[in-house]
């Protein structure tokens, strides 16, 4: 029996299920138990399902029941990945009404573990699996994908899997739990949405060994080995999905620069490990500016890491202090990094050309302790994945000169963090500006309730995707990404920051993806890149284009 359209929730852009059994096997139409006694016999669907008809709510009771009852959070991560496989639906209902709860579960700390053990937690295929092997082929291998109307693409290759190294085809939770973040947090339609791994091999040692590794069992390849199968996968991108959003992840350091230049011209393209940290780790320096006093310009800034993410930072930092009326020469001046070898001088011979940027004349200092010592930043961040590097010496130091020193650790998951919410609050009596990559919870210190910041950067890229889904911009602009910064530093109450906030409530970020949605479409009006006509109302127009989880009609 075919199903009449009777309903004014927007239906998947998938054909309808020819069969009762298939309505029940494909997560994008799936209902459960909450297809109605209609929808019963108009899907053949009678005797496939126990007799209660139950609502939304009655599910979600079930599932949160479950959740909750759960002993650890790699389990609630299978539950919540097995829903999604089920009944997409419900799962973005549960998720967007319980994201603070639940974003640690899908994305960062949980989803890293669940990379780590993907292979050995592997139920079902989610998204595509391109591999070195497809060369010559990638294009036939991405029309196997059911539909054409797609609208955002991650891909990864997993050689740099939040800072746990390379875990191969593993990283596909990485893709997964950022796409499901596009939908929960700005409400780009799940079934325009793709996950992508392109498995380059890997040198995962354990990985290699492991019988239950679903990846192939190859070392990585490099150079232009590498470059030839990404540049065959991004030309069949544009064939298959013309107009596509693709954000690179996690890609390594040595690929992720590359491929972005290469990339950023030819396709609506943007690196979210670069670009968007670099974002969000603004919009969090200019709320710490409001605690701090002062402008951008009477501020040193050391960072503790010079890849993607410290870059990407560094390079927002500077397009701001720009505005502030320095050059760029004098804008980089403000910024110090240290990498594994010290810090960055211009005595150094060992540079890649990213680091050459910010190599000032300064004599050589062969650690972040003697860098700190050095250039006295009145802002530490942390983006080296290397753990527990702020130690209570140095952040002790910067906390003596500085009445109110910022201090970020970025470093993902939690593992990683160069020091915990609660060194930083209690090494400096309380006077930290802080903020880590994975939340931490409230600490209180001498009586006061601090509440960490978390520099998430799904504050930021889906509010940008949704502004470039929406305006069909052509290009991903490093504009857009500052623009997206301002915006959601502009979102943060005078309450939220009085608790030592320097983001909004991740219970808000409906309303601050949509803000930063509007904000990104102005500038892709304004920068020529958009080619949607202007609506009237943006603001309601781009509202009007956000998913709900709501099942519809199909009786
Ligand atoms: P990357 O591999 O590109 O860069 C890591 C950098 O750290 C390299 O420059 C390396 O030389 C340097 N390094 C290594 N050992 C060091 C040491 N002992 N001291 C100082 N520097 C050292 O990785 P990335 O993409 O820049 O990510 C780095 C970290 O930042 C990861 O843990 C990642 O999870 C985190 N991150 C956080 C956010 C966020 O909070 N929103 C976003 C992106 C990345």
């Amino acid at each position: 029996m075919t199903a009449k359209k009777t309903t004014s929730v927007p239906r998947p852009n998938r054909a309808l299920p020819s069969k009762g059994v298939e309505w029940l096997h494909n997560p994008i139409f799936n209902k459960g138990t909450a297809f109605t006694e209609a929808e019963r016999d108009a899907l053949n669907l009678r005797g496939l399902l126990p007799p209660q008809v139950q609502t939304m709510d009655d599910q979600v009771k079930r599932v949160m029941t479950n959740y909750r009852n759960k002993t650890s959070d790699i389990e609630r991560y299978i539950q919540l990945v097995g829903l999604q496989d089920r009944n997409e639906t419900l799962f973005y209902r549960i998720v967007m009404d319980n994201l603070e709860e639940m974003m640690p579960i899908i994305y960062t700390p949980t989803v890293g573990k669940a990379c780590q053990e993907f292979g050995h937690i592997f139920r079902r295929s989610r998204g595509m699996y391109v591999s070195m092997k497809d060369k010559g082929n990638i294009q036939k291998v991405l029309e196997n994908w059911p539909t054409r109307d797609v609208k955002v693409i991650v891909v990864t290759d997993g050689e740099r899997i939040l800072g746990l190294g390379d875990l191969g085809v593993s990283g596909m939770g990485i893709p997964i739990g950022k796409l499901s973040l596009y939908t929960a947090c700005a409400g780009i339609n799940p079934t325009q949405c793709l996950p992508i791994t392109i498995d380059m091999g890997t040198n995962n040692e354990t990985f290699l060994k492991d019988p239950l590794y679903i990846g192939l069992r190859e070392k990585r390849i490099s150079g232009e080995a590498f470059d030839a199968v990404m540049e065959e996968f991004i030309t069949a991108v544009k064939k298959v999905f013309p107009g596509v959003l693709l954000q690179f992840e996690d890609f390594g350091n040595g690929n992720a620069f590359r491929l972005l230049e290469n990339y950023r011209n030819q396709l609506c393209t943007f690196n979210d490990d670069i670009q968007g940290t670099g974002s969000v780790a603004l919009a969090g320096v200019l709320s710490a500016l409001r605690l701090t006093g002062g402008k951008m310009s009477d501020h040193r800034v050391l960072m503790s890491g010079a890849g993607e993410a410290g870059m990407g930072i560094a390079d927002n930092i500077c397009a701001v202090l720009m505005e502030e009326g320095l050059s760029l020469a004098e804008a980089r001046k403000r910024i110090w990094f240290v990498d594994s070898k010290g810090l960055i001088v211009k005595g150094r011979t060992d540079l890649v050309a990213h680091k050459k940027h910010y190599a000032h004349d300064h004599a050589p200092c062969a650690d972040l302790l003697s860098a700190v010592k050095a250039i006295k930043p009145t802002m530490l961040v942390g983006v080296s994945g290397q753990p527990r590097t702020f130690t209570e010496e140095i952040v002790k130091f910067v906390g003596s000169y500085n009445a109110r020193p910022v201090i970020f650790a970025l470093s993902n998951p939690t593992s990683k963090a160069e020091c915990t919410a609660e060194e930083a609050y209690t090494w400096t009596e309380g006077r930290a500006v802080f903020a880590s990559g994975s939340p931490f919870a409230p600490v209180t210190y001498n009586g006061k309730t601090h509440v960490p910041g978390q520099g998430n950067n799904s504050y930021i890229f889906p509010g940008v995707g949704l502004g470039v889904v929406a305006t069909g911009a052509t290009r991903v602009t490093d504009a857009m990404f500052v623009t997206a910064a301002k915006a959601l530093a502009a979102l943060l109450r005078e309450e939220e920051l009085a608790e030592g906030r320097i983001y909004p409530s991740l219970k808000r970020i409906h309303e601050v993806s949509l803000k930063i949605a509007v904000a990104v479409a102005e500038e892709a009006y304004q920068s020529k890149l958009a080619t949607q006509p202007r609506p009237a109302d943006l603001p309601a127009y781009i509202a009007s284009q956000m998913f709900k989880p709501e099942y519809p009609n199909y009786a």
